[in-house]
């Protein structure tokens, strides 16, 4: 199985990824964790790209790009994967389709977590990441509606979407997720 994973900061992402990657055997590909381990280890480009993220802006376009070209040749991408946080544009999507058309293998399916961000903005305060400020809050909110939400239409269009209500247990919100994507495995 290949799919995306999409929702705004602080939808319950990366929770419900770890299940996901566990029960479909899949690669767990986060640019926001390798970003983190590219600033945590002062490589060139995870100095780069902190200057971003601290901030809450997005990292261009090239430099992610770049690095999910190289993480996605590597062999344990080819039992299937998730990409969680990536694409997050309309530019890395298209660059997306074209890295996967290369190799022939299309996405499955484009998870989105749907949260209001009235209880986005509770969650993420309470978190106490490096990039959790009220102020870097904001300007993340802002970067997933103007930047990555017109990605559902995209996705939307090629019938490939299924939106998830992401309110609620862990639990809950994981048997919403295996049912949706039932239909999907069975392909
Ligand atoms: P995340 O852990 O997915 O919330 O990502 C943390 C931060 O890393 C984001 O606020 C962005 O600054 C950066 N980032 C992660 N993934 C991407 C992406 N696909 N495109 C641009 N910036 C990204």
């Amino acid at each position: 199985m290949r799919m995306v994973f999409i929702g705004p900061p602080g939808a319950g992402k990366g929770t419900q990824s770890e299940r996901l990657i566990a029960q479909y055997q899949l690669a767990h590909l986060s640019t926001g964790d390798m970003l983190r381990a590219a600033r945590d280890a002062q490589t060139p480009v995870g100095k780069q790209a902190d200057q971003y993220m601290s901030t809450g802006k997005l990292v261009p376009d090239e430099i992610i790009v770049a690095i999910v070209r190289e993480r996605l040749a590597a062999p344990d991408c080819g039992k299937g994967f998730l990409l969680d946080g990536f694409p997050r544009t309309i530019a890395q999507a298209e660059a997306l389709d074209v890295m996967l058309q290369q190799q022939g293998i299309p996405l499955d399916v484009v998870l989105e977590l749907r949260v209001p961000e009235e209880e986005l903005f509770t969650r993420l305060a309470g978190r106490g990441r490096k990039d959790d400020t009220p102020d870097v809050i904001r300007q993340r909110l802002v970067a997933y509606r103007e930047q990555t939400a017109p990605l559902l239409d995209y996705y939307g269009k090629q019938g490939l979407l299924k939106s998830i209500d992401g309110l609620g247990t862990v639990e809950a919100i994981y048997e919403r997720i295996e049912k949706a994507l039932a239909p999907v495995g069975k392909k």
